[in-house]
């Protein structure tokens, strides 16, 4: 493969100077979304609702990137799982029959002095609304009522249903759309245990303490697949799909010592698990579940048969049948947007000037390369060539072309969204056609014969990735 040749390197700087993660705090990266368009609050000008956010432009690009990755390793790459994509809103009776009715709640606790609202299983990790240095319950004026049971279903109506009202339910969860398809996905796609089937799509929870930006929403996109397979062979599949699982987030290239896996107490299960492990992320806010891999057993596909009286099992070829067990890897995209934000920020002292960066990984980097003119004046010769160069790289991938203001800036720019090279055209271009190419983390700068360009881009893509910088 024509990867360019490499005439001088420019600058290689050892005189870098970093600052480590504790730099970033959740206000750093909240801010950094907002100047450089990732996410903004929703309803803004009508004073935002409660954790809930619009994406803006580099936002919706890494979410298309860290949805594709997901998708391609849990359905391109694989011969065992198929697609599906089921209705936000569905038959109530769906709900109550999973248990989402009766027990998708948690404890809700007010203060009435302070008037704010506390998840009664979280006081620990609250903070009091008059002393921030307490817990709800530590002060003497706080005066906190009993909990009580608050369901996180938003309640929505239906035209008019015949059964049930006209009450219906945003789903707070993909999963069941999945348990009442099974017997479709096992005829059509002619499926037998072990298979997948994974869906992606947004769920909605009416949280009772939302916060931290993307990680507690009200409205989120979530990823979910749930693996079909003999109750036998329960255990070792769950094994095996929490080790997958893990793999999968150091292939997105967050770092091995902020992700741990916790296995999940008896007393903290959901109501369907029979044993759940999280993957928990090192946030801002300290160790907090990024995905939950749980093994729900044949709890949903036997409370569907039980109350739709359609059988959801598996019949083998030679008449034995058993409901399977299922397991179910678990997440949300917007909490592994947080994630990588929070693992590739970084800020630098570059030739005594500050640079804050995203060392993201190329492959989930919103913008793959900017094609830069030195000099944006068309009689300086070089908006033409670097246009070309621009509508050649963007027939295969998502490139920038900027020619407004002074270079300097314009790198400043990319490096904060996280662009892994740039390609400059300069006066150097109009007389031996090589343009500079120079690389978002260690700042080294190449040069590269224009024609190999897209080559040279093509094959950097591929080249395996790690954090530079292990903190
Ligand atoms: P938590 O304990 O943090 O409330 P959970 O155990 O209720 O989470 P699950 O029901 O296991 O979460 O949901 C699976 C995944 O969906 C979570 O691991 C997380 O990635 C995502 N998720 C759940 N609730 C939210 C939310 N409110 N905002 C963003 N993502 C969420």
């Amino acid at each position: 493969m024509l990867v360019g040749r490499s005439v001088a390197v420019k600058r290689n700087p050892d005189n870098v100077e970093r600052v480590s993660t504790d730099a970033v705090t959740m206000d750093k990266i909240v801010s950094l979304c907002r100047r450089r368009g990732f996410v903004f609050p929703s309803s803004e000008i009508y004073g935002g609702l409660g954790s809930t956010y619009d994406y803006g432009h580099y936002g919706v690009l890494t979410k298309n990137n860290i949805r594709s990755r997901w998708f391609s390793s849990m359905v391109q790459e694989r011969d065992d799982i198929v697609a599906l994509d089921s209705a936000v809103i569905l038959n109530p009776l769906v709900w109550e029959a999973s248990g989402h009715v009766e027990g998708f709640t948690d404890p809700l606790v007010d203060c009435r002095t302070c008037k704010l609202r506390f998840r009664g299983d979280r006081l620990e990790d609250s903070q009091c609304g008059r002393k921030p240095s307490k817990k709800p319950g530590e002060t003497s004026d706080c005066d906190l009522t009993e909990a009580r049971q608050f369901n996180l279903m938003f309640e929505t109506s239906v035209g008019a249903l015949v059964e049930g009202g006209s009450k219906a339910y945003l789903r707070p969860e993909t999963a069941q759309g999945i348990f009442i398809n099974f017997k479709n996905v096992l005829q059509l796609a002619r499926r037998r245990p072990p298979f997948g089937i994974a869906q992606v799509g947004k769920s909605f929870r009416n949280e009772i303490t939302p916060g931290n930006f993307l990680f507690r929403l009200r409205e989120f996109e979530q990823m979910e697949m749930e693996f079909f397979v003999p109750p036998d062979d329960a255990e070792r599949w769950h094994a095996y799909w929490i080790e997958a699982r893990l793999a999968w987030y150091h292939g997105l290239g967050l770092r091995e010592a902020n992700l741990r896996v916790r296995e999940h107490g008896p007393e903290e299960r959901s109501h369907y698990s029979l044993a759940t492990s999280d993957i928990e992320y090192l946030y801002p806010i300290g160790w907090s579940e990024l995905e939950g891999v749980a093994n729900r057993g044949d709890y949903d596909l036997r409370q569907h048969t039980e109350a739709s009286g359609t059988k959801l099992e598996y019949v083998d070829p030679d008449g034995s049948r058993y409901t399977p067990f299922v397991i179910e890897p678990a997440v949300s995209i917007d909490r592994i947007l947080l994630a990588l934000l929070v693992d590739a920020y970084a800020e630098e002292v570059v030739e005594e000037r500050q640079r804050t960066l995203l060392r993201l990984h190329p492959a989930v980097a919103p913008v793959k390369a900017a094609v830069l003119p030195l000099i944006s004046k068309a009689e300086a010769g070089m908006v033409e060539p670097a246009r070309k160069l621009y509508e050649e790289l963007r027939r295969d991938h998502l490139v920038e072309y900027d020619d407004g203001g002074n270079i300097g800036r314009r790198y400043r720019r990319q490096d904060e969204i996280g662009t892994p090279w740039a390609f400059t055209i300069d006066d150097v271009t109009l007389e031996d056609g090589t343009v500079t190419v120079r690389d978002r983390d260690s700042l080294a700068q190449e040069r590269l014969p224009l024609e190999g360009v897209r080559a040279w881009l093509d094959d950097a893509l591929e080249r395996p990735w790690s954090p530079p910088q292990q903190h």
